[in-house]
């Protein structure tokens, strides 16, 4: 199992975590938006005509971890942003944060999903 993409790996080697290297440009992710600490790049499987993640450049493992409400903030508002310059603000879209094995959280670094392009159903699988 890779490190950093298991409830084990938590937190505890950032330096085998997929999105620290997309995040240090080690592996390579469709980039669509950079911030200040703050990265939005394309979903490599995605659920939705736009599925964009959001990430802090540093590694946090899970929502429970993030003890910087800055951070949460600044994480939300681009995603806000991102939605608009994306186009799907307008019609809707859908911010997500799967947190640990029962929330869907499959990659452990903090991430937004921001999903759009389509009507999105409730309540969640
Ligand atoms: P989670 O299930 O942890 O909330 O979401 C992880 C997301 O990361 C999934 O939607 C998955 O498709 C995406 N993902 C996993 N590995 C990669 C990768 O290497 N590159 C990109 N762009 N997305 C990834
Ligand atoms: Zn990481």
């Amino acid at each position: 199992m890779t490190p950093g993409a298991s409830p084990g790996g938590r937190g505890t080697m950032p330096g085998g975590c997929v999105f620290c290297k997309i995040a240090a440009g080690e592996i390579p992710a469709t980039i669509v938006k950079r911030g200040d600490g703050v990265l939005a790049f394309k979903d490599l499987n995605p659920q939705a005509p736009t599925h964009l993640l959001v990430i802090p450049t540093h590694h946090v493992a899970t929502l429970n971890e993030t003890k910087d409400a800055g951070l949460l903030g600044k994480l939300l508002g681009f995603a806000r942003d991102l939605a608009r310059e994306s186009g799907i603000a307008e019609r809707g879209y859908r911010v997500v944060v799967n947190t640990n094995p029962d929330g869907g959280q499959t990659v452990f670094h903090l991430h937004l999903h921001v999903l759009g392009g389509r009507p999105m159903t409730w309540p969640p699988g």
